[in-house]
């Protein structure tokens, strides 16, 4: 594992603050209200056998609050602990893009649980069904399990816990946010400005420096562990593989995946990039910190980031604060608004004001129309959503400004609103690295529904929902050197549109 040294960091803190642990009941309906923790040790059963931590969003050995849980519970119990992790079939329509990252990434995850004396057991099917037959099958005193806020995750989350009802105690911990979802708020918040200050309310308490894993377990795995052939679990999924693992690109810098590629590209941001992070809105310049797609794997924890970034007193402050806005606070809100709204990829998640005037203009002329095989394709009339839409498909990313725009000039294109949103998940969803993440259904519910904004001056077609133009972006940063970029990423000027 790459050195932890080089951040602060004590042994001495008590391992995970119990307001990080939900202890669910044979009905995950009903989570324990955060301030009734007294079930949450007490309920495992000592002795029974092991403990066992089912991995699926945090996909990390390190700085993993769910991973120290279980391995402080595994202590108290005097049992043996394992990593449980299943690879199921399909997910959410990710393709070989997205799959090829994970399990690269959990290749070196397994060397680095290994080191700590920890094993990771690899299971293929349904991963709630997976998890509750092997935790019956050894035996399990405890299974501990990732927080996670998408609805696919609520059903998972839902059957394990009926699986293990009568039979083993489960506990999800939030490792996924600073100060955890549940904590920070206990209801869906308007916007940014009523959860801020709830979290920085909280953020001495929960931004404090992370324990470093044990070097070993108190009882060694005595149980079998089948050996993972990382390489032929890759090639054998049978999913969409017409959208391939992003390479190396000219001028683009590469995206590993994996815990040590997610640390060394934090390490590299800090010192190289956060003082420049005032240029963030400017896809030129190089100012944002490229870490979503290990963020949103697990493969580096937020809060290792912000303490990264915290410690770095040598950049502006202003610098530091915008980052630690976007990670956090912004962030957050995601969880937030996907946790309590279950429907945050359709349009009734957006508020009254945005519907009512949404239906106002239903039937607006659009200035173009155009479908999802046209946008995916980059064939629009307007060159500026095109380059961003190329550097989306080659690239699997895009700058978070870009996104914003992409996303507007979708709804504007698209027969309805309801049209518009399909498209555009389906879209954000196939192509880029951190698709399917609260981020994602958030940023597009803002672009397109005004979650989480106002509204602004009344415009055919997206009515007061804020807009976005391409002569808007012109007076932001050079959008003709943005799309020269991105026309050498397809290797030449291609049919670049001019605009309506
Ligand atoms: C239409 C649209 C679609 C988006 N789709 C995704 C997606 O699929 N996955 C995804 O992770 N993010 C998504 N975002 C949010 C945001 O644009 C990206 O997280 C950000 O651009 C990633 O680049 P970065 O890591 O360089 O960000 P930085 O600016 O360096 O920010 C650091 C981290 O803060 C978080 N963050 C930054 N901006 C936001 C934001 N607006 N909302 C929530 N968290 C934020 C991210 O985790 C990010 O990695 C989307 C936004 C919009 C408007």
């Amino acid at each position: 594992m790459a050195p932890q040294d080089a951040y602060p960091q004590s042994s001495l803190l008590p391992l995970v603050d119990p307001r990080r642990v939900v202890g669910m009941h044979g009905d995950p309906a009903v989570p324990v209200a955060p301030d009734v923790r007294s079930d949450v040790h007490p309920d495992a059963r000592p002795g029974r056998g092991p403990v066992l931590y089912w991995m699926h969003r945090e996909h990390r050995a390190r700085d993993n609050w769910a991973l120290l849980h279980a391995h402080a519970e595994a202590a108290r119990l005097g049992a043996p602990l394992a990593v449980v992790w299943c690879l199921a079939d399909t997910f959410l329509g990710a393709t070989i893009r997205q799959f090829g990252f994970l399990l690269r990434g959990m290749a070196e995850t397994e060397r680095h649980l290994a080191a700590a004396g920890i094993p990771l057991v690899v299971l293929r099917g349904n991963p709630p069904e997976e998890a509750v037959r092997y935790a019956r099958a050894v035996g399990a005193s405890l299974v501990v399990t990732d927080f996670d806020v998408l609805r696919v995750k609520r059903a998972w989350l839902a059957s394990a816990a009926r699986g293990l009802a009568g039979f083993c105690p489960l506990h999800e911990v939030d490792g996924r946010n600073v100060v955890p979802c549940r904590v920070a708020s206990p209801k869906r918040e308007y916007a940014a400005r009523t959860l801020r200050p709830k979290i920085h309310r909280l953020l001495a308490e929960f931004l404090v420096p992370l324990p470093v894993l044990p070097p070993a377990p108190p009882v060694r795995w005595t149980l079998p562990v089948p050996e993972v052939d990382w390489a032929a679990l890759r090639d054998g999924l049978a999913v969409d593989r017409a959208v391939g693992e992003v390479g190396p690109l000219p001028g683009i810098p590469a995206v590993e995946p994996g815990e040590d590629a997610a640390h060394a590209a934090l390490g590299d941001f800090v010192r190289t990039r956060l003082h420049r992070y005032h240029l963030r809105n400017d896809p030129n310049a190089g100012g944002v910190s490229g870490l979503s797609p290990y963020l949103h794997f697990g493969m580096l924890s937020a809060q290792r980031a912000a303490l990264a970034a915290q410690a770095r007193g040598d950049a502006p402050g202003e610098c530091r604060d915008s980052f630690l806005e976007e990670l956090i606070v912004r962030r957050e809100l995601a969880d937030n608004f996907c946790l309590h709204a279950q429907d945050y990829d359709a349009i009734t998640c957006f508020p009254d004001w945005a519907r009512a005037t949404l239906d106002k203009h239903r039937h607006d002329a659009r200035p173009a129309l155009y479908d999802e095989g046209q946008l995916a394709a980059a064939r629009t009339a307007d060159p500026l959503w095109n380059a961003a839409q190329t550097e989306m498909v080659v690239t699997g990313r895009m700058h978070g400004y870009l996104r914003m725009y992409w996303a507007k000039q979708i709804l504007l294109w698209s027969p309805t609103p309801e049209d518009a949103v399909r498209v555009a998940v389906a879209l954000n969803d196939r192509y880029f690295l951190d698709g399917r993440d609260s981020n994602g259904y958030t940023g597009i519910a803002w672009s397109m529904g005004g979650v989480h904004d106002r509204p602004w001056g009344a415009r055919p077609v997206q009515g007061t929902i804020r807009s976005m133009t391409y002569n808007g972006a012109r007076t932001k940063f050079d959008v003709n050197a943005y799309i020269r970029r991105m026309q050498a990423l397809r290797g030449g000027e291609g049919e670049q549109g001019t605009l309506f």
